[in-house]
């Protein structure tokens, strides 16, 4: 070997070991009420998602990968701080005048991320509250604490959803786009005399509610909560899956330079159900297939970028969703009607706010090329480990005294074992726990009021929960329900 030829291996191998000791980027892609079984790649049939399943061929998929909660606020909150959402009170669902629910300061996933030194962000939906007290927030100034004091550097979000007032973005903790001569007031307590609401303006509604979403009227659809003012910076449904886009792919693109961690949180497929017109009529199923559809090009675009950039190689990308499926949510949207053979949470039983495993098993895909080896892994894992897991590949280290549910599972991710989690709580009206093969719904066989069975089931050979087995296996029941009290009561973390 010549000395040339020595020196240049000496200079790729320190240029490899500078690469491979700074952090990666990771963007975590989280879908809203994205099923099971709702993508290509996990057996969808009724709308065509491409960009998705180029993620799940070139990365792993998960056929066991969990949210924490059938709901979004838990899930979300579980996600970004490293601990079951069941342990804190207030963390159900949150109305749209909510104040921040993570505590201010706390370690959390994004801060772990900025701490090992990525510049953080998040874009979409929130849903985690913001401001200090519920109902007294002054949407006209600046709104805090938020985004900036869970550990992100940038945020342009929605505070809650897309049902629910008040109907405009917040870019760093501030309104977008408001003209301070038409200041804005939102209350979940009284309408607002003179606004219009879904029940007088039912017959002009563009897209008519189904249940409750029959208050403030904001680009022609009923909405949860009243509000005024604020007329310039309200948001057009039609056009969010692109403002939000657009943000994200405009946040890789300015920190290409440097490691960034990025909280895309796109709106689809939540309720409503208002796809931008060139996504219309582009699956089977109406508007809920049309969002899936648009989601999908949402993560294309932010491939796409990748790739323009030269990033790909560096970035992990994970793709999941805050809880499973759900087709009438409170709007007529054909969800029902137009779903044919389409199966949104695939064999599972269950979805949205359900206990069975349709509430809380969701896709889970992660890409690194050349870090996460590509193809299915049968590993129990959870979004509440990401704190533990993305910590370790970033080289920080999570606290377990603050994320007390988050496992390292970055073997299982990067696909160097198939061994992922040995058990987990499933979290919607109560608590489950799978185990194994077993899977428990503890139930209140002993209440006086609608007592509900205890339930128990062999998902290697019943994924679809349909034979109770309690009776049969009385000391397995036992022992799940001493697991699931030992983790509930804090005395075993997960
Ligand atoms: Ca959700």
């Amino acid at each position: 070997m010549s000395v040339l030829r020595i020196l240049a291996v000496v200079v790729a191998t320190l240029l490899a070991g500078t690469v491979s000791a700074a952090p990666p980027n990771i963007i975590v892609i989280y879908a809203d009420d994205i099923g099971y079984g709702d993508l290509g790649c996990y057996g969808g049939t009724g709308a065509k998602t491409p960009h998705v399943d180029r993620l799940a061929r070139e990365g792993r998929r998960f056929t066991s990968g969990y949210c924490s909660s059938a709901t979004c606020t838990p899930s979300r909150y579980s996600m970004l701080t490293g601990e079951y959402a069941f342990r804190r009170k207030g963390t159900g669902v949150l109305p749209g005048d909510a104040a921040l629910i993570v505590e201010p300061g706390r370690a959390t996933l994004p801060r772990l991320m900025r701490d090992a030194g990525l510049r953080t962000g998040v874009v979409g939906k929130w849903h985690l509250g913001i401001g200090s007290e519920t109902g007294s927030q002054n949407w006209n100034g600046e709104l805090s604490p938020g985004p900036f004091d869970v550990g992100f550097d940038e945020s342009f979000i929605l505070a809650a959803t897309g049902d629910r007032v008040p109907c405009v973005y917040l870019e760093n903790q501030k309104v977008f786009g408001l003209d301070p001569a038409d200041p804005i007031s939102v209350s979940y307590k009284a309408p607002f005399p003179g606004e219009p609401n879904g029940v007088d303006q039912r017959n002009s509604l563009t897209l008519d509610w189904s249940h409750g979403h029959n208050m403030a009227v904001v680009n022609g659809v009923g909405r949860i909560g009243y509000m005024k003012g604020g007329k310039a910076a309200l948001w057009k449904d039609e056009d969010m899956a692109d403002v939000f886009t657009r943000r994200a792919v405009d946040f890789i693109a300015r920190h290409k330079e440097r490691p960034f961690f990025l909280y895309f949180s796109t709106h689809d497929i939540h309720v409503p159900r208002v796809p931008h017109p060139r996504f219309v009529g582009k699956s089977a199923m109406g508007p809920r297939g049309d969002a899936l559809v648009q989601f999908d090009w949402c993560v294309g675009e932010v491939l796409r970028t990748l790739d323009d950039l030269g990033l790909a190689e560096n970035t992990l990308v994970i793709v999941s969703s805050d809880n499973g499926p759900v087709l009438d949510d409170g709007y007529k949207d054909q969800a029902v009607e137009a779903l044919g053979d389409h199966k949104p949470a695939g064999p599972l039983k269950g979805g949205k706010y359900s206990l069975n495993e349709g509430g809380t098993r969701v896709p889970f895909l992660a890409r690194w090329p050349g870090k996460v080896k590509p193809g299915e892994s049968p590993a129990m894992i959870c979004q509440v480990d990401l704190c533990a897991t993305l910590g370790k590949l970033v080289g920080a280290k999570s606290d377990p005294a603050v994320s007390p549910d988050s496992r390292d599972l970055s073997p299982a991710l990067l696909g160097e074992t198939e061994v992922g989690r040995d058990h987990i709580i499933e979290h919607a009206n109560g608590l489950a726990i799978r185990s194994g093969r077993w899977k428990l719904i503890p139930g209140t066989p002993g209440a006086a009021k609608n007592p509900q069975p205890t339930q128990l089931y062999d998902l290697d050979t019943d994924l679809g929960e349909t034979t109770n087995i309690s009776d049969r296996h009385p000391e397995i029941v036992v022992q799940l329900k001493g697991t699931l009290e030992r983790i509930r009561s804090g005395r075993d973390v997960d």
